[in-house]
Formats: C-alpha cells, sequence, structure tokens
C-alpha cells in the first residue's frame, strides 16, 4: 500500500563508521588501522643548527647601534663594533641628550638534517 511519500523509497540516511552513534568506542582494530593512509607517517629527523657558512652569507656577526631617543641608526659592520660604538658617540656629541642606544648584532644561522645522507634538501623556490 502507499507509504505516505508519493512512492518513493524511504531514503538511507549515511552512516558514519566511528561516528557519534557508535556503541562500540573502543579503538580500531588492527586491521583498520592499517587501512589509513601511508601518507600520515612522518619519518623521525633530528636536525641540527650551526652557524651558516654558506656561499653569501656574512662571515662573521653583524653589528649595528639604534638610539632609543630618535631612533637614528649607525651604518651596519660586519664581525666589528667598533664603527657602532664610535657613531654612538658621534651622536651623543651632536645630541648631548640623547645617551641610551640598542647594540644589535645579528648572527646567521643553518639548520641541516644531523644525518645529510638520509634527507634530501627540498625543491625551494
Ligand atoms: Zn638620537
Amino acid at each position: 500500500m502507499g507509504s505516505g511519500n508519493g512512492g518513493r523509497e524511504p531514503r538511507l540516511q549515511p552512516v558514519t563508521r566511528f561516528g557519534p552513534g557508535r556503541r562500540n568506542r573502543s579503538p580500531p582494530a588492527r586491521e583498520e588501522a592499517h587501512a589509513m593512509s601511508p601518507r600520515t607517517i612522518i619519518r623521525s629527523v633530528r636536525w641540527t643548527v650551526r652557524p651558516d657558512e654558506e656561499a653569501g652569507a656574512p662571515k662573521a656577526p653583524l653589528y649595528h647601534a639604534e638610539c632609543t631617543t630618535c631612533h637614528d641608526t649607525s651604518e651596519t659592520s660586519e664581525g666589528d663594533r667598533i664603527g657602532p660604538e664610535l657613531w654612538a658617540l658621534f651622536h651623543v656629541g651632536k645630541n648631548p641628550s640623547h645617551r641610551s642606544f640598542r647594540a644589535i648584532s645579528t648572527a646567521f644561522w643553518r639548520v641541516t638534517p644531523a644525518d645529510a645522507d638520509g634527507v634530501a634538501d627540498p625543491a625551494t623556490s
């Protein structure tokens, strides 16, 4: 007889395998765990941090100074802080109330796999 919905079959509701209506909340069986994509596995790799000695990297730390009153800055000096220190002294000479400076040193590091044979560098853009 008529089902009251115009003769159409009742719609089936999608079933979520581990959805909220699941009665058994134990972990998935071993076979189900193996059904996961192998792309979800991440290899563990040790990395090291060391001074960057690649071509183009500065061979020594970079130094410069900044006046904390007017934010004027010195030239940047590679491996020698004498230039920024002299700049600070001359800056005080011209601006006697500017007596506080921020000394900034910058070093460059490179992070590489500890076992370089095991990990290829990814392509860079
Ligand atoms: Zn200043």
